[in-house]
């Protein structure tokens, strides 16, 4: 697949966000995205390898933007939230914003969408409205999936033998990216939760267990 630069984002200290879309017009897109928060470098790096090989198949026709890195400035620093300390995973504009954090590493910033990182996202899915956003974040292993993309959480735990869980993954998530897709753009969100590192699992052997799956599901029709 070829890709096309789109105009990157700014983050809070100045750091351009890069995305992609693929070459045809289209009026739904297939999301790709990781690096939410910053230390989680796992999805990152899951991310990385899949575009990797999308750039290099040119029997595939998607309609798919790709943000290899929301939380630039989080990623550099190696921390969850961006360089207001914000996570960004609890500031979108959903019904159930909250200004109140139930830990500091949860600070959905002083108001929703307060974040630069978000207001970026927020209008790329304008411009390219979001047919399922699949999101790649690490932490235990799950598919999470909020709105109508189930099909899709289990076709991939056909794979990689992840538990799928719908909407609540056992604590409250207001402002998060899976309410917000579903009630701003009628998008399902599936949160794809890599397992993290350890000194039994290394970044490649997350990929390796992911790679098969991944593949399928950008080969089948489940994906536009
Ligand atoms: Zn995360």
């Amino acid at each position: 697949m070829h890709f096309l630069d789109l105009k990157p984002g700014i983050s809070v200290e100045g750091d351009e966000i890069a995305a992609f879309r693929s070459e045809e017009k289209s009026n739904e897109w297939t999301y790709l995205m990781a690096g939410t928060h910053g230390d989680e470098v796992e999805g990152v790096y899951v991310l990385q390898k899949l575009f990797e090989w999308l750039k290099e198949k040119d029997d595939i026709k998607k309609n798919l933007i790709v943000i290899p890195v929301l939380n630039v400035d989080g990623y550099r620093a190696g921390t969850r939230t961006n360089a207001h300390g914000v996570d960004l995973n609890r500031n979108y504009a959903t019904e159930s914003w909250s200004a109140e954090a139930r830990e500091p590493k949860y600070n959905p910033g002083p108001s929703a969408l307060s974040e630069p990182e978000n207001v970026f996202l927020d209008k790329l899915f304008k411009k390219y409205p979001p047919k399922i956003i699949i999101s790649f974040h690490s932490w235990k292993p799950i598919l999470n999936y909020n709105g109508d993309c189930e099909e899709v959480a289990n076709f991939l735990a056909r794979y990689n033998n992840y538990p799928v869980i719908k909407d609540d993954i056992g604590y409250p998530t207001p402002g998060s990216l899976g309410d917000y897709g579903p009630q701003k753009y009628n998008s399902p969100v599936l949160t794809f939760e890599c397992p993290p590192l350890s000194d039994d699992k290394s970044l490649n052997d997350i990929w390796e267990e992911n790679k098969v799956g991944l593949q399928a599901l950008l080969n089948s029709d489940l994906i536009i």
